[in-house]
Protein backbone atom coordinates (compact mmCIF):
# COMPACT_ATOMS: atom_id res chain seq x y z
CA UNK A 1 0.00 0.00 0.00
CA UNK A 2 1.22 3.41 -1.11
CA UNK A 3 1.72 6.19 2.11
CA UNK A 4 -0.53 8.81 1.94
CA UNK A 5 1.28 11.53 2.35
CA UNK A 6 0.80 15.89 2.94
CA UNK A 7 4.46 17.17 1.82
CA UNK A 8 4.54 20.41 1.14
CA UNK A 9 1.10 21.16 2.30
CA UNK A 10 0.00 23.78 5.40
CA UNK A 11 -2.54 22.43 7.50
CA UNK A 12 -4.27 24.33 9.90
CA UNK A 13 -5.86 22.80 12.78
CA UNK A 14 -8.15 24.33 15.43
CA UNK A 15 -8.74 23.79 18.69
CA UNK A 16 -5.47 20.95 18.43
CA UNK A 17 -4.12 21.83 22.01
CA UNK A 18 -6.12 18.61 23.28
CA UNK A 19 -8.08 15.61 22.17
CA UNK A 20 -9.08 15.37 18.78
CA UNK A 21 -7.32 18.14 17.22
CA UNK A 22 -4.01 17.21 18.49
CA UNK A 23 -4.55 13.82 17.50
CA UNK A 24 -5.02 15.35 13.71
CA UNK A 25 -1.99 17.37 14.16
CA UNK A 26 0.19 15.07 14.99
CA UNK A 27 -0.91 12.51 12.26
CA UNK A 28 -0.79 14.78 9.53
CA UNK A 29 2.46 16.45 10.11
CA UNK A 30 3.89 12.77 10.88
CA UNK A 31 2.70 12.69 7.44
CA UNK A 32 4.80 15.56 6.26
CA UNK A 33 2.49 18.31 6.75
CA UNK A 34 3.65 21.46 8.28
CA UNK A 35 1.08 22.59 10.40
CA UNK A 36 -0.77 25.08 12.38
CA UNK A 37 -1.39 24.11 15.92
CA UNK A 38 -4.11 26.25 17.26
CA UNK A 39 -5.61 27.00 20.51
CA UNK A 40 -6.86 29.30 22.36
CA UNK A 41 -6.21 27.15 25.68
CA UNK A 42 -9.57 27.99 27.47
CA UNK A 43 -11.86 25.97 29.76
CA UNK A 44 -13.86 23.84 28.62
CA UNK A 45 -16.96 26.46 28.65
CA UNK A 46 -14.72 28.80 26.87
CA UNK A 47 -13.34 30.74 29.80
CA UNK A 48 -9.89 31.67 30.21
CA UNK A 49 -7.03 31.41 27.86
CA UNK A 50 -3.73 29.56 27.83
CA UNK A 51 -0.70 28.35 25.26
CA UNK A 52 -0.95 24.67 25.82
CA UNK A 53 -0.75 24.64 22.07
CA UNK A 54 2.92 24.80 22.84
CA UNK A 55 2.47 21.25 23.92
CA UNK A 56 1.50 19.79 20.64
CA UNK A 57 4.17 21.57 19.09
CA UNK A 58 6.88 20.40 21.21
CA UNK A 59 5.67 17.01 20.65
CA UNK A 60 5.82 17.41 16.65
CA UNK A 61 9.10 18.99 16.75
CA UNK A 62 10.40 16.52 19.09
CA UNK A 63 9.68 13.79 16.63
CA UNK A 64 11.14 15.76 13.56
CA UNK A 65 8.18 17.51 12.19
CA UNK A 66 6.87 20.82 11.97
CA UNK A 67 5.14 23.09 13.35
CA UNK A 68 3.92 26.37 14.65
CA UNK A 69 1.58 27.47 17.82
CA UNK A 70 -1.04 30.05 17.53
CA UNK A 71 -3.02 31.12 20.39
CA UNK A 72 -6.06 33.15 18.64
CA UNK A 73 -9.75 32.42 18.88
CA UNK A 74 -11.64 31.04 16.11
CA UNK A 75 -13.41 34.35 16.18
CA UNK A 76 -10.30 35.52 15.07
CA UNK A 77 -10.15 33.42 12.29
CA UNK A 78 -8.12 35.72 9.72
CA UNK A 79 -5.17 35.82 12.61
CA UNK A 80 -5.09 31.62 12.35
CA UNK A 81 -5.04 31.77 8.48
CA UNK A 82 -2.07 34.70 8.58
CA UNK A 83 -0.42 32.08 11.24
CA UNK A 84 -0.11 29.79 8.29
CA UNK A 85 0.87 32.47 5.74
CA UNK A 86 3.61 34.05 7.84
CA UNK A 87 5.17 31.53 8.83
CA UNK A 88 4.57 28.94 5.71
CA UNK A 89 3.86 30.63 3.01
CA UNK A 90 0.78 29.03 1.97
CA UNK A 91 -2.65 27.08 3.62
CA UNK A 92 -4.17 23.98 1.78
CA UNK A 93 -6.17 21.98 5.11
CA UNK A 94 -8.42 23.70 7.14
CA UNK A 95 -9.59 21.29 9.83
CA UNK A 96 -12.52 23.03 11.83
CA UNK A 97 -12.07 21.42 15.18
CA UNK A 98 -12.35 24.06 18.11
CA UNK A 99 -15.38 23.50 20.59
CA UNK A 100 -16.99 24.64 23.82
CA UNK A 101 -19.93 23.30 25.91
CA UNK A 102 -22.32 24.57 27.76
CA UNK A 103 -24.40 21.73 28.50
CA UNK A 104 -27.91 23.15 30.44
CA UNK A 105 -31.72 22.44 29.78
CA UNK A 106 -33.30 24.73 27.53
CA UNK A 107 -35.02 27.08 30.59
CA UNK A 108 -32.07 27.41 32.01
CA UNK A 109 -29.91 28.43 28.93
CA UNK A 110 -29.00 32.03 29.25
CA UNK A 111 -28.42 33.93 26.10
CA UNK A 112 -24.94 34.11 26.56
CA UNK A 113 -24.68 30.22 26.69
CA UNK A 114 -26.66 30.37 23.37
CA UNK A 115 -24.36 33.07 21.92
CA UNK A 116 -20.76 31.77 23.02
CA UNK A 117 -21.44 27.96 21.69
CA UNK A 118 -22.51 29.64 18.90
CA UNK A 119 -19.62 31.98 17.90
CA UNK A 120 -17.04 29.36 18.83
CA UNK A 121 -18.14 26.53 16.83
CA UNK A 122 -20.50 28.62 13.87
CA UNK A 123 -18.88 32.05 13.25
CA UNK A 124 -15.69 30.36 13.96
CA UNK A 125 -15.80 27.76 11.10
CA UNK A 126 -16.73 30.89 9.22
CA UNK A 127 -14.01 32.98 10.18
CA UNK A 128 -11.27 30.63 9.31
CA UNK A 129 -13.12 29.33 6.56
CA UNK A 130 -13.88 32.54 4.91
CA UNK A 131 -9.99 33.90 5.60
CA UNK A 132 -8.75 30.49 4.20
CA UNK A 133 -11.27 30.62 0.78
CA UNK A 134 -9.67 33.13 -1.35
CA UNK A 135 -6.42 31.36 -0.87
CA UNK A 136 -7.69 27.80 -1.74
CA UNK A 137 -9.70 29.84 -4.94
CA UNK A 138 -6.50 30.96 -6.20
CA UNK A 139 -4.25 27.68 -5.69
CA UNK A 140 -7.60 25.63 -7.01
CA UNK A 141 -7.14 23.64 -4.16
CA UNK A 142 -8.23 23.14 -0.63
CA UNK A 143 -9.53 20.50 2.12
CA UNK A 144 -11.64 21.68 4.64
CA UNK A 145 -13.02 19.70 7.35
CA UNK A 146 -16.36 21.04 9.80
CA UNK A 147 -16.68 19.14 12.55
CA UNK A 148 -21.01 18.10 13.81
CA UNK A 149 -22.09 16.17 16.54
CA UNK A 150 -24.56 13.37 16.65
CA UNK A 151 -26.42 16.11 19.17
CA UNK A 152 -26.95 18.35 15.78
CA UNK A 153 -28.08 15.16 13.73
CA UNK A 154 -30.15 13.53 16.53
CA UNK A 155 -30.53 16.57 18.95
CA UNK A 156 -29.55 16.04 22.62
CA UNK A 157 -31.04 16.88 25.90
CA UNK A 158 -29.24 19.70 27.58
CA UNK A 159 -27.82 20.62 24.47
CA UNK A 160 -30.38 22.39 22.23
CA UNK A 161 -27.29 25.58 21.91
CA UNK A 162 -24.63 23.10 20.99
CA UNK A 163 -27.00 20.59 18.65
CA UNK A 164 -28.38 23.78 16.57
CA UNK A 165 -24.71 25.14 16.21
CA UNK A 166 -23.58 21.66 14.93
CA UNK A 167 -26.07 21.09 12.65
CA UNK A 168 -25.85 24.92 11.32
CA UNK A 169 -22.30 23.44 10.55
CA UNK A 170 -23.26 20.82 8.10
CA UNK A 171 -25.48 22.91 6.14
CA UNK A 172 -22.38 24.93 5.77
CA UNK A 173 -20.13 21.87 4.64
CA UNK A 174 -23.44 21.29 1.96
CA UNK A 175 -23.70 25.16 0.56
CA UNK A 176 -19.89 25.40 0.43
CA UNK A 177 -19.45 22.46 -1.48
CA UNK A 178 -21.17 23.53 -4.14
CA UNK A 179 -19.00 26.72 -4.49
CA UNK A 180 -16.08 25.05 -4.08
CA UNK A 181 -16.87 22.35 -6.75
CA UNK A 182 -15.27 23.97 -9.94
CA UNK A 183 -11.96 25.09 -7.58
CA UNK A 184 -11.14 21.52 -6.26
CA UNK A 185 -12.00 22.72 -2.77
CA UNK A 186 -13.64 19.87 -0.87
CA UNK A 187 -15.98 20.45 1.87
CA UNK A 188 -16.65 17.62 3.74
CA UNK A 189 -18.07 17.01 7.85
CA UNK A 190 -16.75 14.47 10.82
CA UNK A 191 -19.11 13.56 13.44
CA UNK A 192 -16.86 11.92 15.90
CA UNK A 193 -17.11 10.32 19.06
CA UNK A 194 -13.95 10.29 20.88
CA UNK A 195 -12.47 10.62 24.39
CA UNK A 196 -12.18 13.95 25.67
CA UNK A 197 -12.56 16.31 27.98
CA UNK A 198 -15.89 17.13 26.76
CA UNK A 199 -16.82 13.60 27.12
CA UNK A 200 -15.18 12.64 30.31
CA UNK A 201 -18.30 12.97 32.10
CA UNK A 202 -20.70 11.68 29.97
CA UNK A 203 -18.92 8.33 28.57
CA UNK A 204 -19.10 5.12 30.71
CA UNK A 205 -15.01 4.75 31.96
CA UNK A 206 -14.71 1.58 30.00
CA UNK A 207 -15.97 3.33 26.48
CA UNK A 208 -13.98 6.51 27.55
CA UNK A 209 -11.00 4.44 27.77
CA UNK A 210 -11.86 2.66 24.14
CA UNK A 211 -12.79 5.74 22.33
CA UNK A 212 -9.57 7.25 21.48
CA UNK A 213 -9.47 10.19 19.22
CA UNK A 214 -6.25 8.53 17.16
CA UNK A 215 -8.91 6.18 16.31
CA UNK A 216 -10.66 9.22 14.24
CA UNK A 217 -7.78 10.73 13.00
CA UNK A 218 -6.70 8.64 10.32
CA UNK A 219 -10.90 8.89 9.00
CA UNK A 220 -10.12 13.10 9.04
CA UNK A 221 -6.49 12.55 7.42
CA UNK A 222 -7.76 11.02 4.30
CA UNK A 223 -10.71 13.55 4.06
CA UNK A 224 -7.96 15.93 3.38
CA UNK A 225 -5.40 14.42 1.27
CA UNK A 226 -4.87 15.72 -1.91
CA UNK A 227 -6.46 12.41 -3.27
CA UNK A 228 -9.69 12.56 -1.37
CA UNK A 229 -12.21 13.12 -4.25
CA UNK A 230 -15.51 13.20 -2.35
CA UNK A 231 -17.23 16.43 -1.08
CA UNK A 232 -20.12 17.27 0.96
CA UNK A 233 -19.77 13.84 2.96
CA UNK A 234 -20.86 13.81 6.95
CA UNK A 235 -19.06 10.76 7.69
CA UNK A 236 -20.13 9.71 11.78
CA UNK A 237 -16.77 7.74 12.83
CA UNK A 238 -15.58 6.23 16.24
CA UNK A 239 -13.72 3.12 17.48
CA UNK A 240 -11.95 2.30 14.44
CA UNK A 241 -15.49 2.71 12.50
CA UNK A 242 -16.83 5.38 10.22
CA UNK A 243 -20.20 5.45 7.87
CA UNK A 244 -21.48 8.12 6.27
CA UNK A 245 -24.97 10.20 7.13
CA UNK A 246 -27.51 12.12 5.56
CA UNK A 247 -31.37 13.56 4.89
CA UNK A 248 -33.47 11.06 3.79
CA UNK A 249 -36.93 12.78 2.30
CA UNK A 250 -40.03 10.20 2.08
CA UNK A 251 -42.58 10.28 -0.47
CA UNK A 252 -44.68 12.53 1.14
CA UNK A 253 -48.49 13.30 0.23
CA UNK A 254 -50.50 15.72 -2.10
CA UNK A 255 -52.44 17.64 0.76
CA UNK A 256 -55.67 16.78 -0.28
CA UNK A 257 -57.57 13.99 -1.84
CA UNK A 258 -58.37 15.82 -5.87
CA UNK A 259 -56.22 18.38 -7.25
CA UNK A 260 -59.78 20.50 -7.42
CA UNK A 261 -59.74 19.92 -3.83
CA UNK A 262 -58.68 23.26 -1.56
CA UNK A 263 -56.03 22.06 1.49
CA UNK A 264 -57.55 22.78 4.49
CA UNK A 265 -56.74 21.99 8.51
CA UNK A 266 -58.58 19.27 8.12
CA UNK A 267 -57.24 17.55 4.69
CA UNK A 268 -53.98 17.71 6.43
CA UNK A 269 -54.81 16.17 8.96
CA UNK A 270 -56.50 13.62 7.19
CA UNK A 271 -52.91 12.90 5.34
CA UNK A 272 -50.68 13.13 8.05
CA UNK A 273 -49.81 9.67 7.97
CA UNK A 274 -48.48 9.60 4.88
CA UNK A 275 -47.31 12.91 5.01
CA UNK A 276 -44.67 11.33 7.79
CA UNK A 277 -44.15 7.89 6.34
CA UNK A 278 -40.73 6.80 5.44
CA UNK A 279 -41.51 3.76 3.55
CA UNK A 280 -39.22 4.31 0.24
CA UNK A 281 -37.64 7.80 1.86
CA UNK A 282 -34.58 8.33 -0.45
CA UNK A 283 -31.92 10.73 -0.26
CA UNK A 284 -31.81 13.69 -2.67
CA UNK A 285 -28.99 15.22 -3.58
CA UNK A 286 -29.18 18.64 -4.68
CA UNK A 287 -32.33 21.65 -4.18
CA UNK A 288 -32.76 20.72 -8.01
CA UNK A 289 -33.43 17.45 -7.36
CA UNK A 290 -35.78 18.25 -4.62
CA UNK A 291 -38.16 20.69 -6.98
CA UNK A 292 -37.65 18.15 -9.34
CA UNK A 293 -38.84 15.57 -7.25
CA UNK A 294 -41.66 17.28 -5.86
CA UNK A 295 -43.12 18.32 -9.64
CA UNK A 296 -42.88 15.01 -10.24
CA UNK A 297 -45.13 13.93 -7.69
CA UNK A 298 -47.52 16.75 -7.98
CA UNK A 299 -48.21 15.84 -11.76
CA UNK A 300 -48.49 12.39 -11.37
CA UNK A 301 -51.61 13.46 -8.61
CA UNK A 302 -52.67 15.68 -11.73
CA UNK A 303 -52.50 12.75 -14.41
CA UNK A 304 -54.41 10.19 -12.15
CA UNK A 305 -57.15 12.62 -11.34
P1 LIG B 1 -11.43 19.30 23.50
O1 LIG B 1 -12.03 20.19 24.54
O2 LIG B 1 -10.32 18.43 23.90
O3 LIG B 1 -10.98 20.12 22.23
C1 LIG B 1 -11.51 21.35 21.85
C2 LIG B 1 -10.40 22.35 21.80
O4 LIG B 1 -10.89 23.57 21.25
C3 LIG B 1 -9.84 22.67 23.18
O5 LIG B 1 -8.45 22.39 23.22
C4 LIG B 1 -10.15 24.15 23.36
O6 LIG B 1 -9.16 24.86 24.09
C5 LIG B 1 -10.24 24.63 21.93
N1 LIG B 1 -11.02 25.86 21.80
C6 LIG B 1 -12.18 26.16 22.43
N2 LIG B 1 -12.59 27.38 22.07
C7 LIG B 1 -11.68 27.86 21.19
C8 LIG B 1 -11.57 29.07 20.44
N3 LIG B 1 -12.48 30.02 20.57
N4 LIG B 1 -10.53 29.23 19.62
C9 LIG B 1 -9.58 28.26 19.50
N5 LIG B 1 -9.63 27.11 20.20
C10 LIG B 1 -10.68 26.90 21.02
O7 LIG B 1 -12.66 18.43 22.94
P2 LIG B 1 -12.78 17.43 21.70
O8 LIG B 1 -13.74 16.40 22.11
O9 LIG B 1 -11.46 17.04 21.18
O10 LIG B 1 -13.57 18.35 20.66
C11 LIG B 1 -13.12 18.64 19.37
C12 LIG B 1 -14.31 18.93 18.49
O11 LIG B 1 -15.08 17.75 18.30
C13 LIG B 1 -15.28 19.97 19.05
O12 LIG B 1 -15.77 20.78 18.01
C14 LIG B 1 -16.41 19.13 19.60
O13 LIG B 1 -17.61 19.82 19.68
C15 LIG B 1 -16.43 18.01 18.58
N6 LIG B 1 -17.07 16.80 19.02
C16 LIG B 1 -16.48 16.00 19.92
C17 LIG B 1 -17.11 14.83 20.31
C18 LIG B 1 -16.47 13.87 21.24
O14 LIG B 1 -17.04 12.78 21.46
N7 LIG B 1 -15.32 14.19 21.83
C19 LIG B 1 -18.37 14.50 19.79
C20 LIG B 1 -18.95 15.34 18.86
C21 LIG B 1 -18.29 16.47 18.47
Amino acid sequence: MVELRFDGRVAVVTGAGGGLGKAYALLLASRGAKVVVNDLGGARDGVGKSNFADDVVKEIRDKGGVAVADYNSVVEGEKIIKTAIDNFGRIDILINNAGILRDKSFLKLSEQDWDLVHTVHLKGAYKTTHAAWDYFRKQKFGRIIMTASNSGIFGNFGQSNYSAAKLGLVGFTYALALEGAKYNIKVNTIVPTAASRLTEDILPPDMFQAMKPELIAPVVAYMVHDSFEDTAQVIDSTLGYATKTYFVRGVGSPLKKKPSDPVTIESVQQQWSKVVDMKDAKHLDKMAEVTFDLVERLQEFEDRA
